[in-house]
C-alpha cells in the first residue's frame, strides 16, 4: 500500500515535551500529498502553568468588561473570521485533507454558529428574577456566572466545527479559554487563534498550547475551572477520572456508531443518497457517520444496490483542493489502521465486501476507498466499535422492533435516523432510539443547527453543546437573594424555636397542601 507517512514524527516525542523545558515542534504536513504546512512548539509543563495563572489573571477583566464589551468584541473576532474564510477553508483543505466543499461548509456552519450565539448572548445570560413563594418578603434572582478558566480539548477530525462552539460561548460568558487544538489539526488551531486575536480577544483571555495528550494532561493538573473535550470514548474516560479527582465540572462530546433504520415504504432513492452521504461525508470521520444501516429486508438489496450505485457514480477520492474530489484523505495514519483493521476482521468472520473493502494503492496520500460490507453481526468490530472511515454496514430486518433493538444495542448513543414515508411512523421509532439527536429523513442536520442542542448519552458523552443550552453550559448558576422590604428584624426560621411556631409551621402547611377551597378553609379554621 503506497501511503506516505505525513503524520508528525514527532508528535510521539511531543507526548513527553511538557515534562522538558526546551521546545519540542509539531510539524504539520498535508495527508493527502504529505508536504508540509507548518510548525508549532510544544507546550513545556512551565508554558502551562504560566498559560493557567496569565488565564487566571485576564479573566476578571475580561467579564468586568460586561456583556455589552465583551459582545463588541466577539463581533468584531466575528467580522475577523469572515475576512480570513479562504485562508481558513485552505488551512482545513490542507491540514485534514478534507474536500473544499466539505471544508467550506465547516466554516460555514462554524461561522454561522458564532453568529447564533452572539445574537442569543444577551437574552440567554440576562438574571432571572424567581418568585420567592412562601418568603414573600425576598426576592431571588439567578445570575449565570462565567466559570473562569475553560480549557477546550479538540479532536482533528472537524477541527473548527468542534473546536468554535465551546471556544466562543465560554467567552461571550466571560470565561478566558485555554486551548488545545489536536496534535493533528495545530494549524487550524493557530487559525483560531488569529481571528480571535485579530477581533480584539486579549491574547491571555485566549491562549493555544500545543501538543499530544500529555500537554492535555498537564493543562487538567493545572486545575482548571471547567472542561470540554471532544474526543474518542476512551480518552473521555481518562479525561473524567482526572476531573472528577479535582471535582473539574466536564462536557464530554465523544465517539459514535450511527445507525439509520430504513422501513419498507422509504424513498429508497432519497435514502441512498442521504444515508451514503452520510455515511462518506469527510470519509467517514465524524462521529455522527452512519455506520450501520438496518434496512426492513423487502427493499433491503434494492437498497445496497442504490448505495453502490451513488458510491461509484458520486464519489471522486482526491486531494481537497480539487473541485473534483468529493471524499479527501484519512487524516491520520492510525485512523487508517483502524478502518483496515475492522474491515479485514469483518471479511475474516464472515462479512461480504460489496464495494470497496481497501485502502486506494495508487495514491501518495492516505486514502480509503468507498465500502459497503453485508452479512455482518451484531459482535463484529464493524458494528459494535467505531470504525471512523468511510465503511458502512447494511443488515436485513424483519420488523420495525427488530431494527429498534439492533440500532440500540450499542455502547454509543449519538445520532440515529429512520427512513420513511410515513413522518408519524418515523418520528415514533426516532423517540425509541437511545441517542442524543434523531431525525427522520435525514442524520447529519441536527449537527448544522446551532440553536438545537447536541450531546449524547452512553459512551457517546454527557453534556450539551449548542443551542441556549451549550451557552450556559459555560457558566454556573448563581442565585442572588435580597430583601424586598425593609428587613424584618427576625425571620420566623430563626432561634428561638417555640411550640408556638411549630403550630403556624403545621398549620401553613395544612392550608397549603389540603386540596379544594373548602377544605382550606377548614384547615385554616380548626
Ligand atoms: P482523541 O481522544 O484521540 O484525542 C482528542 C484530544 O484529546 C486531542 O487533542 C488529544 O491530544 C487529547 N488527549 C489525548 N489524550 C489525552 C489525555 N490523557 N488528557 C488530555 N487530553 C488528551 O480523539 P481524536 O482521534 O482526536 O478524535 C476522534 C474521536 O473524537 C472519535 O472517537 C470521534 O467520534 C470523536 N468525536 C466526537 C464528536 C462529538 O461531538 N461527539 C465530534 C467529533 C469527534
Amino acid at each position: 500500500m503506497a501511503v506516505v507517512s505525513p503524520v508528525k514524527e514527532k508528535t510521539a516525542q511531543a507526548g513527553n515535551g511538557t515534562q522538558g523545558q526546551s521546545h519540542e515542534q509539531i510539524i504539520s504536513y498535508s495527508p493527502a500529498d504529505a508536504r508540509e504546512l507548518g510548525r508549532v512548539p510544544v507546550a513545556t509543563l512551565d508554558d502551562v502553568k504560566a498559560a493557567m495563572a496569565q488565564a487566571r489573571r485576564a479573566q476578571t477583566a475580561w467579564h468586568d468588561l460586561g456583556i455589552g464589551g465583551r459582545l463588541a468584541i466577539m463581533n468584531r473576532a466575528l467580522d475577523a473570521m469572515h475576512h480570513n474564510a479562504d485562508f481558513m477553508i485552505d488551512i482545513l483543505v490542507a491540514e485534514s485533507g478534507k474536500p473544499k466543499f466539505e471544508a467550506t461548509v465547516e466554516y460555514w456552519a462554524s461561522i454561522e454558529g458564532m453568529r447564533y450565539n452572539l445574537s442569543i448572548a444577551r437574552k440567554t445570560l440576562r438574571t432571572q428574577r424567581r418568585p420567592t413563594l412562601l418568603i414573600p418578603h425576598h426576592i431571588h434572582r439567578v445570575e449565570h456566572r462565567p466559570y473562569g478558566v475553560v480549557l477546550v480539548i479538540a479532536p482533528w477530525n472537524f477541527p473548527l466545527f468542534l473546536s468554535w462552539p465551546p471556544i466562543i460561548t465560554a467567552l461571550i460568558a466571560g470565561n478566558a479559554v485555554i486551548y488545545k487544538p489536536s496534535e493533528f489539526a495545530t494549524q487550524m488551531g493557530q487559525a483560531i487563534g488569529k481571528v480571535l486575536w485579530e477581533g480584539g480577544v486579549p491574547q491571555q483571555v485566549f491562549q493555544i498550547q500545543h501538543g499530544a495528550g500529555s500537554v492535555g494532561a498537564a493543562l487538567i493538573q493545572e486545575h482548571p475551572d471547567k472542561i470540554v473535550f471532544t474526543g474518542s470514548p476512551g480518552t473521555g474516560r481518562k479525561i473524567a477520572a482526572a476531573a472528577g479527582d479535582q471535582l473539574i465540572p466536564l462536557t464530554l462530546e465523544l465517539g459514535g456508531k450511527d445507525a439509520a433504520i430504513v422501513l419498507e415504504d422509504a424513498d429508497l432513492d432519497r435514502t441512498a443518497a442521504g444515508v451514503t452521504w452520510a455515511g462518506m461525508l469527510n470519509a467517514g470521520q465524524a462521529c455522527l457517520s452512519v455506520e450501520r444501516v438496518y434496512v426492513r429486508r423487502e427493499v433491503a438489496d434494492a437498497l445496497v444496490e442504490k448505495m453502490v450505485k451513488v458510491m461509484t457514480d458520486h464519489i471522486r477520492l482526491g486531494p481537497g483542493e480539487s473541485h473534483e474530489t468529493s471524499m479527501g484523505a484519512i487524516t491520520t495514519a492510525p485512523q487508517l489502521e483502524i478502518i483496515d483493521r475492522h474491515v479485514r476482521e469483518a471479511v475474516a468472520q464472515g462479512a461480504r465486501v460489496v464495494i470497496g473493502g481497501h485502502a486506494e494503492t495508487d495514491s501518495q496520500g492516505r486514502f480509503y476507498v468507498p465500502t459497503l460490507i453485508t452479512d455482518v453481526k451484531q459482535d463484529m468490530s464493524i458494528i459494535s466499535d467505531e470504525t471512523f472511515g468511510p465503511v458502512m454496514a447494511v443488515v436485513p430486518v424483519d420488523s420495525d422492533d427488530e431494527a429498534l433493538r439492533l440500532a440500540n444495542d450499542s455502547r454509543y448513543g449519538l445520532t440515529g435516523s429512520v427512513w420513511t414515508r410515513d413522518v408519524r411512523r418515523g418520528m415514533a421509532l426516532a423517540r425509541r432510539m437511545r441517542v442524543g439527536q434523531a431525525s427522520v429523513n435525514d442524520h447529519v442536520i441536527t449537527a448544522s443547527a446551532p440553536n438545537v442542542p447536541w450531546g449524547g448519552v452512553g459512551d457517546s458523552g454527557y453534556g450539551r453543546m449548542n443551542g441556549p443550552e451549550g451557552l450556559l453550559d459555560m457558566t454556573y448558576a448563581q442565585a442572588i437573594t435580597t430583601p424586598r422590604w425593609r428587613p424584618i428584624p427576625r425571620e420566623i426560621f430563626w432561634y428561638p424555636y417555640s411550640s408556638g411556631k411549630i403550630k403556624l409551621v403545621r398549620k401553613a402547611m395544612n392550608v397549603l397542601y389540603t386540596r379544594g377551597v373548602i377544605g382550606k378553609l377548614r384547615a385554616l379554621f380548626t
